[in-house]
């Protein structure tokens, strides 16, 4: 039986599981991709203390080194149900395991524009990794989707690798960050298209060779890049009565969710801030609250 099972290693489940090792609980960290999460698609990380202008990967890797020279003990497997009651159960794809706590901390996906062809393209010219795939890019003309600062910060990135990148947003106003914004604005080539939409994907060998605008206009283009948001990780707690708002975890101050025992934190929380440094926080905060409780109770 584990003291607590975290579900997800992104760098808030990582970082609350540094928090329970040197608490002495027994943890175990459960992942079903790849160590780092969503981290490992950021191209450039300035915001993130004491790390400035890491890339995600690198970001990544470190923690994942963290995890194994605290000997923090990790699988990789994909959590597929829960089941809450005094002693709670985690299942996964391999095996089931018993728990007294359990945080998850899972994360979320990026969100697609539901357009035919879209996910058949993936991969041929259509992309939600910046960093994965831009090189396949170089001096080629692309488009990214998006108004926040994950396209705005994308579209900076991949002005560096292509000749041209047209940001479609489909409002006058980005709602990213302002930096983000003066940078993207100075960016010789980069052509804002504003109160527009892509409704259509253009094909040829089934390859992606252009789109089309809702206004009319025609972009012929070889990757297009979507960064319209995302949606969180939480398909394993179908049986569980955890409270939810728009599919992100309800938690209270303390990351405690509704259910006595069962946390959450980072990006698959209902909240306000998105950051890799609030995620981390959050992650540590669940466990020490946690381990406080459990103490008090003893
Ligand atoms: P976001 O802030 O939710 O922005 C999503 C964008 O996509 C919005 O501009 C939205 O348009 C647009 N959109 C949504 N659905 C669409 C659709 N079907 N068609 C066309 N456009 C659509 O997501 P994000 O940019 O990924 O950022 C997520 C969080 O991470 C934010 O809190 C952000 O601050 C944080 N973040 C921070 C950094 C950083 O460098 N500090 C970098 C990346 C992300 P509307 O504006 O019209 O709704």
């Amino acid at each position: 039986m584990y003291d607590l099972i975290i579900i997800g290693m992104g760098i808030s489940g990582i970082s609350a599981s540094i928090y329970a090792k040197r608490a002495n609980l027994k943890v175990l960290l459960l992942e079903g991709s790849t160590p780092g999460g969503t981290i490992n698609k950021i191209s450039k990380i300035d915001n993130y203390p004491g790390n400035f202008n890491i890339s995600g990967p690198d970001l990544a890797y470190n923690l994942f080194n963290e995890v194994n020279k605290m000997e923090i003990e990790y699988k990789l497997e994909k959590v597929t149900d829960i089941l809450l009651d005094k002693v709670k159960i985690v299942k996964t794809t391999n095996n089931v395991y018993e728990t007294k706590n359990i945080l998850i901390a899972s994360g979320r996906y990026p969100k697609m524009l539901g357009l035919e062809n879209e996910e058949k393209l993936l991969g041929k010219g259509i992309s939600t990794c910046a960093l994965c795939d831009g090189i396949f890019y170089k001096n080629k003309e692309i488009a990214v989707v998006g108004g926040g600062s994950s396209a705005l910060s994308e579209a900076l990135y991949l002005a560096n690798i292509a000749s041209k990148v047209y940001l479609i947003h489909r409002r006058e106003e980005f709602r990213g960050e302002k930096e983000l914004i003066k940078k993207v604005k100075e960016k010789d080539n980069i052509k804002l298209i504003l109160n527009d939409e892509v409704i259509k994907l253009d094909i040829k060998n089934d390859t992606l060779k252009g789109i089309t605008l809702k206004s009319g206009k025609t972009l012929n283009i070889q990757g297009l890049f979507i960064y319209i948001g995302f949606i969180p990780n939480t398909d394993f707690l179908k049986n569980t009565n955890i409270k939810m708002e728009d599919g992100y975890i309800l938690v209270d101050n303390h990351q405690k969710t509704n259910i006595n025992g069962v946390y959450a934190s980072g990006d698959v929380t209902k909240k306000d801030i998105y950051q890799i440094v609030s995620a981390a926080s959050e992650g540590a905060e669940a466990v020490i609250y946690m381990n406080q409780l459990d103490c008090s109770n003893t």
